[in-house]
């Protein structure tokens, strides 16, 4: 976690993502960009045991709409956050003993 200049908290990965309740949104070059729910990206990569800071983690996406027209995988060029939306893309979620257990490991 680290603080921003106006005093705010600024997640440095996934898990503080979804602690602080922020999406993550993977934005490529050519413009696209979608909108994660945090918890079951969290959870996703926890399984793989994948780094989940948002540097490194940039590397586990690509984009579907530079995918589909060249059949390349395009990293996204940087991970934005926003705010939990109803409309964001969500994998399976943890089931509630893993997050809570995830949560007391940082506390
Ligand atoms: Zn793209």
């Amino acid at each position: 976690m680290k603080w921003s200049e106006s005093g705010l908290m600024v997640p440095t990965c996934i898990f503080e993502a979804a602690t602080l309740k922020h999406s993550v949104i993977p934005v490529c070059s050519c413009g696209h960009s979608a909108s994660f729910n945090p918890f079951g990206l969290w959870w996703h990569f926890q399984r793989r045991g994948w780094d989940d800071r948002l540097g490194p983690a940039r590397q586990r996406f690509w984009c579907r709409v530079c995918h589909s027209s060249h059949r390349r995988k395009v990293h996204p060029v940087k991970l934005d956050l926003g705010r939990l939306a109803e409309t964001d893309f969500a994998l399976p979620w943890p089931d509630e003993r893993e997050w809570k257990r995830a949560v007391a490991r940082v506390r």
